[in-house]
């Protein structure tokens, strides 16, 4: 915290669940630790309340275990202090333990080295692919797939203006719920944008309404 001022801590949420089910006794712990896992990727309060309500009820024991030993904002994406993006896990921590488990075993200098080797075998293969993709593609694979599928979506979604100069747009979705964007702030009363930091299916067609009134800009670049 001290190197990374603007860095907060959250934990695990996959270690977290494995603690969260052994509080529980005659139930299905594999259910429970699914059942909370849901409960912290909630993107908004009221849907975490909702979810959190129905698990507490269900499994007394584990709220009680949460509600003793962790915080909420330490284990729910929507109470998280600071910038967690749609990263729950340690999964990357762990893969590269995994990379370096016989590394690990060696003296100082020679595991140094080989973590250098490592690193530095893995820039030179991305700078290679960066250098090989098209400068049109500012994504990366995975956010670029779903943007491909977010915008065919968004197409379909009723818009409405709020204000032209702060460029708020209310957008409705199939059901008749409305979701307010922001676009100078990059936020969505859904939380998507605003959490993971790349645009919801609501903010793609807020922009693709801004983008017809100003075909010059790029609201969300
Ligand atoms: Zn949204």
């Amino acid at each position: 915290m001290q190197v990374y001022p603007l860095a907060d801590h959250g934990y695990c949420i996959y270690h977290l669940s494995q603690n969260v089910k052994l509080s529980c006794k005659n139930v299905n712990r594999e259910l429970v630790a699914t059942k909370f896992m849901e409960c912290a990727k909630a993107y908004t309060e009221a849907e975490f309340k909702k979810l959190y309500a129905a698990f507490i009820k269900r499994y007394p024991a584990a709220g009680a275990y949460l509600d003793r030993t962790v915080g909420q904002n330490k284990w729910v994406r929507c109470y998280f202090l600071g910038a967690r993006y749609n990263i729950d896990t340690t999964n990357t921590v762990e893969s590269i333990n995994g990379v370096f488990r016989y590394v690990r075993a060696y003296a100082l200098l020679p595991m140094i080295d080989a973590m250098v080797t490592k690193l530095s075998e893995w820039f030179n293969k991305y700078r290679k692919i960066s250098l090989e993709t098209p400068r049109t593609q500012k994504l990366i694979p995975f956010v670029e797939n779903l943007m491909h599928i977010r915008c065919v979506e968004a197409t379909l979604l009723p818009v409405t203006e709020l204000n032209s100069y702060f460029l708020e747009y209310n957008v409705t979705v199939v059901g008749g719920s409305s979701y307010v964007v922001d676009l100078v702030e990059k936020t969505c009363s859904c939380k998507l944008f605003d959490i993971d930091k790349y645009p919801c299916v609501h903010a793609i067609a807020a922009a693709l309404e801004a983008g017809k009134k100003n075909r010059n800009s790029d609201p969300i670049a």
